[in-house]
Formats: structure tokens, C-alpha cells, sequence
């Protein structure tokens, strides 16, 4: 019997998890087990896949001035779409004004809320760890890749002898812990069965929310999303990259599928790696270094939706942003974006920061939260999407040659 691809798997375990959701509410433990199983197992190879992915990568580099320059581009890729980002979400948002006329006793079901303590400089700080062993114990992923980059490259410092070794054996751990996350990906239909009727059963009454008003907030958001997704992306692939954006899109569908379903960027890491390496053909130097950090700090969906978010919630509080104001909230949602840790709902938390930046109540948090975990699968596949482009596109400058 021919066997089913992938990603027709995930999609027949979407439609059923969404039936059985809505039908079986009643016997969720029968199936939600197997979610939590299975993001139990993406987790569990985060860290030591970031780890050995990292240091095998840095070590294979060779030189300071190559790492130099994979960073500055990797870098400046991270940065710019994440701004095309967040200017989409604004334009989105002053055209279709989801905020105007939101009935604000919405947000009366939260008591209090806490502004995130987490403030951009501690997040700088914070990349210094100050044990290594809490870093890992913690997730604290920009602390690991800190420590990963700086190991990786005193490799290439060391004698002929002992670099081998242990360039060696990080490249054959590497390749032990790519093995793994194949062997856990046959599981993903499952999972992502037990994961999406668990949420599905959670979140029907978001459905009521849409038609109480909520519907032009997610509209926004969601073309917004689609712009970035469908267009911007694509054009930077076939105008800088100069390579096929729907061949790479095909790659991917599986992954994107699954950050979908995960709504969390550093739990399909494992697959993006995988797919982009595999299926489109990118060098494992340049996977190694530039997914991990991407989905680490670069988060195009989460930019645009804290900013359209943050709008949304002045609007609805009739506040009037200035440009200055404006100007502050997109800033803001880039640091916010950067931030905001790669699991699920981590970006509802990060708009506490803007609205502190322009006074607005954090209680305007309360308005989005109905409706959140479904726009979160959203901006998480964006978020997914984006970090594959930016390894095509740093592979493309490096001269490599992709199989898209
Ligand atoms: N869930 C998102 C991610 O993992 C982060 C967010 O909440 O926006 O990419």
C-alpha cells in the first residue's frame, strides 16, 4: 500500500481532532494524552538539539570572521522582516480600526494583571548565563546559544589533535539527535491529534467571541498574517534568495503544519531543521546556526500581532496614538518579538511591555484573550516560516546550491 505523505497525515489528524473537540468534549482524556506525550518528547530534544546543533555548527565554521558574517546576516535578515512585520500589522490595523467600538466589559474577566517583569535589558543580561546547567534546566534558549557559540568556536582554538576529537564528536552528536527528532516526527499526526482536540474543546466558546465583536480584530491580524506569509516572505525568496518560494513552501508544509498545531516555534524546531536541511537543501552549517537562534528571536508573526494587538486595545479605550506613540509600539513589538520565549501564548504576556511603554491598561489584555490561542497557531507557523526563509536566503548569499 502506498503510504500516505506526511503531511495528508497531519491534515486527516486536524480534521478529526477538530470533530472529535467539538463532539466528544466529554472523553478528552481518552485522547489528550497523546499531545502531551508528544510535546513532551519535542521538548525533551530542545536542548540538547540547539546544543549540538550550535557547537558542531560554530566548530565547522573555522574561523571568527565567518561566524562574523553569518551572524551579520543572519541578523539583519531577522531584523528586517520582523520590521516588514510589524509595518503590515500597523497599516492592517489603522485600515480596518478593529478597536472602534469594542465593548471594553469584555475585560472584566481578569482581576489583575502583572506587567512582564522581563524588560529588554534583563533579556540582554540574561544571555550571559551565570550556570550553565540552570540555563539548561530552564530553557533559557539565548543563554544556550550564547554558551553553545562561544564553545563551539574555542574548538577551532585548540590543538589539531583535540579539535578533531571534538569537532568529531559533535558532529556525530548532531547526528544522533537529528536521527531521534526522525524517529519522533512519525508520531506528529498523533500528537497533534491529541493536541488539537484538547485545545479545540477548550476554546469553543472563542467561537461566540467572533461574533461579539471580535471578528475585525482577527480579521486584521489575520490579513496582516497572510500578507507577510504569502507575499512578503515569498518575494524576499524570489528576489534575494532567487529561489522557487512555492518548492521551498511544499518543503515545509508539514513542519508549518505542525508549528500550527504546537503553536510553539522552539517545539518544531526539530522538524524546521530537518525539512530545511533535507527537503530544501540547506547546509547543516548554516541550519545549525541560523534556526535555533531564529526561533529564539525571530518572530514575524508575533511582531505583527503584538502591534496590531496593542492598537487594538488603545482603540478600544479610545486612546488617541499620536505618531510618536505609533512610533513607540513598533519598536516595542520588535523587542517584544525578540523576547517573547518560543512557546505557546508567550506573546499574550509580551504585550504587557508596550502597553506599559505608552500607558495603556494592562488590563486591555482581558479583550484578546478569548480569542488568542487561535491567532497563537497563526503567527507561530509565521513565525516558523520565516526562520526557513532566513536559512534559504543566508544559504543563497553563501553560495550554496538548494535543491528549490
Ligand atoms: N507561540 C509563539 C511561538 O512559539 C510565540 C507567541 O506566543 O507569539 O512562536
Amino acid at each position: 500500500m502506498r503510504k500516505i505523505e506526511l503531511h495528508w497525515q497531519i491534515l486527516i489528524a486536524l480534521v478529526l481532532s477538530v470533530l472529535y473537540g467539538i463532539f466528544l468534549p466529554e472523553y478528552i482524556s481518552w485522547v489528550s494524552w497523546m499531545g502531551v506525550l508528544f510535546m513532551r518528547a519535542l521538548k525533551m530534544i530542545i536542548v540538547p538539539l540547539v546544543l549540538t546543533s550550535i557547537i558542531s555548527g560554530v566548530a565547522n565554521l573555522g574561523s571568527a570572521e565567518n561566524l562574523g558574517r553569518l551572524g551579520l546576516k543572519t541578523m539583519l535578515y531577522y531584523l528586517s522582516t520582523s520590521t516588514l512585520a510589524i509595518l503590515t500589522g500597523l497599516l492592517f490595523v489603522n485600515i480596518i480600526k478593529p478597536g472602534i467600538g469594542v465593548d471594553i466589559g469584555l475585560s472584566k474577566g481578569i482581576e489583575h494583571i502583572e506587567a512582564s517583569r522581563n524588560t529588554f535589558s534583563d533579556t540582554l543580561m540574561q544571555i550571559v548565563p551565570k550556570n550553565i546547567f540552570e540555563a539548561f534546566a530552564s530553557d533559557q534558549m539565548l543563554s544556550i546559544i550564547f554558551f553553545a557559540i562561544l564553545f563551539g568556536y574555542f574548538i577551532t582554538r585548540i590543538a589539531t589533535k583535540e579539535k578533531d576529537l571534538m569537532t568529531n564528536f559533535f558532529n556525530a552528536s548532531f547526528e544522533v539527535m537529528m536521527k531521534l527528532t526522525m524517529f519522533i516526527i512519525k508520531f506528529t499526526p498523533i500528537g497533534i491529534f491529541g493536541i488539537v482536540a484538547q485545545v479545540i474543546t477548550e476554546n469553543t466558546n472563542s467561537l461566540q467571541e467572533l461574533v461579539s465583536g471580535m471578528g475585525k480584530y482577527m480579521l486584521a491580524v489575520l490579513l496582516a498574517l497572510a500578507v507577510h506569509f504569502f507575499i512578503t516572505l515569498p518575494l524576499i525568496l524570489k528576489y534575494i534568495a532567487k529561489v522557487d518560494p512555492f518548492k521551498h513552501l511544499r518543503v515545509m508544509r508539514s513542519t508549518l503544519l505542525t508549528a500550527f498545531s504546537t503553536s510553539s516555534s522552539g517545539a518544531t524546531l526539530s522538524l524546521t531543521m530537518e525539512s530545511v536541511e533535507n527537503g530544501s537543501g540547506v547546509s547543516s552549517k548554516i541550519t545549525s546556526f541560523t534556526l535555533p537562534l531564529g526561533a529564539t528571536i525571530n518572530m514575524d508573526g508575533t511582531a505583527l500581532y503584538e502591534c496590531i494587538a496593542a492598537i487594538f486595545i488603545a482603540q478600544a479605550y479610545g486612546y488617541d496614538l499620536s505618531m510618536l506613540d505609533q512610533a513607540i509600539i513598533v519598536v516595542t513589538a520588535l523587542l517584544a518579538s525578540i523576547g517573547a520565549a518560543s512557546i505557546p501564548m508567550a506573546g499574550l504576556v509580551m504585550i504587557t511591555i508596550i502597553l506599559t511603554a505608552v500607558g495603556l491598561p494592562l488590563e486591555g489584555v482581558g479583550l484578546i484573550l478569548a480569542v488568542d490561542r487561535v491567532l497563537d497557531m497563526l503567527r507561530t507557523a509565521t513565525n516558523v516560516w520565516s526562520d526557513s526563509c532566513g536559512a534559504v536566503t543566508v544559504a543563497k548569499s553563501e553560495g550554496e546550491t538548494l535543491k528549490i
